[in-house]
């Protein structure tokens, strides 16, 4: 007890029985708690270890030496060191800057990092069967034979595989074991395959492998962020495997974020056949197993290329030599929930932490990507579109107001026009439009009735396919009814508006022959169900693809020609600041799947707002002229990347507790220079799971450190228990 012995480790610092450490958990707690090494153990930084904590045991991380006032007479004892790489150095740096900037606890960023518990303790071994040699003398059945004969030409396996492989009942399998022919051994699980840099690539154009040629140079130098912009077809993809295979051939690991990682099929096709074998898969369809044994294939660096989701970014690569952000504008990039953050930014972070380049590659790169390559921080790697035969989609502007669609219906005769023309040459089509289930809202017709969420400020969206009424907010979901829930009406309810169903509904009515497939989230659940959409519209099984913006990427289908955007100003209305921006994106992402190779394609896009600079822009290809224009509009107001913001949302289940809370916040706003605080406000949803929700926003200079104006603010603003604030740094959605 007492002094802390500290002894330097031979790398980091390791310490002793006795020793003050200090250690953090994953909880959004302060900071660290201090604990003291138990007799007869030896913890170094990072390492993941078992504390006591109150009354219950948890696993937390060593953080460095402990420093709290508890006396040493009332330090607790480490309970264990679990049996795991330690966090690498660059992680812990990460935990504490993402903690630092998002105004969370670092307890709560480190629970990203310790998603999967049970990854900290030893693998579990597999146990399987082998042959034994030399088998035993016994009497041979055909399904003994078939048994045997599996092992003799594959790997050893669990009995339940070897019953199964060989079609026979599992008394077969034992029967053997008893016999004496085959004999259990336990094996660690197996390493994944290793990709292969020196498999060889595509044939690259000039341009791609100048573009190449950078990226290695960058990957074998310290921080950089290289901006990779080139249309869909421009081969962005296999420019930046070559600077995977350069990370992988100085031994390093590799981490890819992709959104929506469900649309992968392709995109994971096209790396097996560079690389020779799969990478890691991190995203939130894979199993609890998937996720352990990925999660400590990264960690001992047997995992070398990691694709996945935003999450990945917390994956504690201890080798990591390169990070790719692909389709670095995606909204999906941005998590709302918890530790508020956008994983491109954290990205670029996590690199300047570990000293590597980052590539952000894009069609449509964000407003913020371009004004930091104006700029100079980033580095623009332009890519040309090697398909020069095949221009851009010429886009057709439908005017709604005069191109009407049949009362009721949402394609106008054109779109109608453009599907025959698409079909009768043996083409395939999709339309477009961000907006699931078949109606937004049911209205009653005889009192005007609207069907909404108990819980949320919401309509609840009709989905008819499955004969229920859903909140997208909250899942709250409920049987269609026959009569109105108000007036009693039989009958009386109506959907308004379209939704994807209701435009298949419409497509099945005009063309009965197509072939169509619809693609939102409701339908496309996970990659398995993407990848068989996938080979569907590649062998021609369907004409037409009628999806919400999960169809908008990463998919390359050579008979599309067609594209329709059954309503391009959906995105345009609310008070995003990002609307147009985001729309823009969105649509020419969508429209760019159109003509490939050898079909030219076209796209038609349906809008009331034919004169929007979205909509112009869309219609004459001209997206420097459009970002030129957005980024005047934000530079003049100091909005986003010109200026800074966070938003503060102040939610609790008593609305007046609420509106109280929020007036002591504004009450107690800050008062700097350069500084403007706005609200309190209902939040557009205001009602939002049952909880009252209550907006402040914070804008300011670029040169504010708003992270530390925003911890101030809330430090001295004390507020009631049954009080939730949610810190937003950088916030995206405005609801
Ligand atoms: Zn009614
Ligand atoms: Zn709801």
């Amino acid at each position: 007890m007492g002094e802390s012995q500290v002894s330097a480790g031979p790398q980091r610092g390791t310490y002793g029985p006795g020793a003050r450490i200090a250690v953090l958990v994953p909880l959004p707690l302060a900071g660290t708690y201090d604990y003291r090494v138990a007799d007869g153990m030896e913890v170094g930084v990072g390492d993941f270890v078992e504390v006591p904590l109150g009354r219950r045991q948890i696993v937390g991380v060593v953080w460095g030496p402990g420093g709290g006032d508890v006396d040493a007479g009332r330090l607790r004892d480490l309970s264990a060191r679990l049996p795991a790489p330690p966090l690498p150095e660059a992680s812990r740096a990460f935990v504490e800057w993402v903690a630092a900037y998002t105004v969370h606890a670092p307890g709560s960023v480190l629970r990203m990092v310790m998603s999967v518990p049970s990854a900290l303790m030893a693998p579990r071994l597999a146990r399987v069967l082998a042959l034994e040699a030399p088998a035993p003398e016994i009497r041979w059945t055909a399904a003994r034979r078939r048994v045997v004969d599996l092992l003799i030409d594959g790997p050893p396996r669990p009995a339940n595989e070897l019953a199964q492989e060989a079609a026979v009942g599992p008394s077969v399998v034992a029967g053997l074991v008893h016999a004496g022919v085959l004999r259990a051994v336990e094996l660690p699980p197996p390493s994944p395959d290793q990709p292969d840099p020196e498999r060889f690539g595509v044939r690259l154009s000039p341009s791609q492998a100048e573009a190449a040629e950078i990226l290695r140079t960058a990957v074998r130098g310290g921080f950089a962020v290289y901006v990779l912009d080139g249309v869909a077809g421009s081969g962005k993809t296999e420019v930046y495997f070559e600077a995977i295979a350069e990370t992988l051939r100085l031994g390093r690991q590799a981490l890819v974020l992709l959104p929506e990682i469900a649309l992968g099929a392709q995109w994971l096709r096209r790396f097996s056949d560079r690389f020779g074998a799969a990478p890691a898969e991190w995203h939130s369809d894979l199993g609890v197993g998937e996720r352990r044994r990925t999660w400590r294939a990264v960690a001992e660096g047997r995992a070398r290329v990691v694709v996945g989701a935003r999450s990945a970014l917390f994956l504690p690569c201890p080798e990591l030599g390169l990070i790719v952000v692909d389709e670095e504008h995606d909204p999906s990039f941005k998590q709302d929930d918890g530790v508020a953050y956008h994983a491109r930014d954290m990205a670029v972070v996590r690199a300047r932490l570990g000293q590597l380049p980052a590539i952000l590659a894009s069609a449509t790169p964000s407003l913020e990507t371009v004004v930091n390559a104006q700029t100079g921080r980033y580095r623009l790697l332009h890519l040309p579109d090697r398909h020069t035969r095949t221009p851009p989609p010429p886009v057709t502007v439908v005017d709604l107001r005069s191109d009407r669609p049949p009362t009721g219906r949402y394609l106008s005769p054109t779109l109608r026009a453009g599907l025959a023309e698409a079909f009768a040459k043996g083409s395939q089509a999709l339309l477009f439009l961000n907006r699931r289930g078949y109606a937004p809202l049911t209205l009653c017709r005889a009192c005007g009735f609207r069907v909404c969420c108990p819980n949320c400020t919401a309509w609840l969206v009709e989905h008819r396919m499955i004969g229920r009424l859903q909140c997208h907010h909250c899942g709250h979901s409920l049987k269609t009814p026959d009569r109105c829930p108000s007036c009693g009406q039989d009958d009386g309810l109506v959907g308004c508006g379209p939704g994807i169903e209701r435009i298949a509904e419409e497509v099945a009515e005009q063309f009965p022959d197509a072939r169509y497939a619809i693609a939102t989230s409701d339908t496309l659940t996970g990659p398995a169900a993407a990848k068989l959409l996938v080979q569907r519209m590649e062998e021609h099984q369907i004409d037409l693809i009628i999806g919400t913006q999960i169809v908008a990427k990463g998919y390359h289908f050579p008979l599309l020609t067609l594209v329709g955007i059954v309503d391009a100003d959906l995105g345009l209305s609310g008070g995003d600041l990002r609307a147009a921006e985001r729309t823009f994106q969105l649509l020419s992402q969508v429209a760019g799947r159109a003509g490939r190779a050898d079909r030219p394609g076209r796209a038609i896009v349906q809008t009331h707002l034919p004169e929007h600079p979205v909509i112009a822009a869309l219609a004459t290809g001209n997206r420097e002229a459009f970002l030129a224009a957005e980024a005047a509009a934000r530079q003049e107001a100091w909005l986003p990347p010109f200026g800074r913001m966070a938003a503060l949302i102040v939610a609790g289940a008593d609305e007046a507790a609420v509106d109280k809370a929020a007036r002591a916040l504004a009450g107690g706003a800050p008062r700097i220079e350069g500084v403007r605080v706005w609200g309190p406000a209902p939040a557009p949803l205001a009602l939002l799971r049952g909880r009252h929700r209550r907006r402040l926003l914070l804008t300011a200079g670029r040169a504010v450190a708003v992270s530390a104006v925003v911890r101030r603010w809330l430090r001295s603003t004390p507020l009631p228990r049954s009080i939730h604030v949610q810190i937003d740094i950088d916030p995206y959605n405005f609801l």
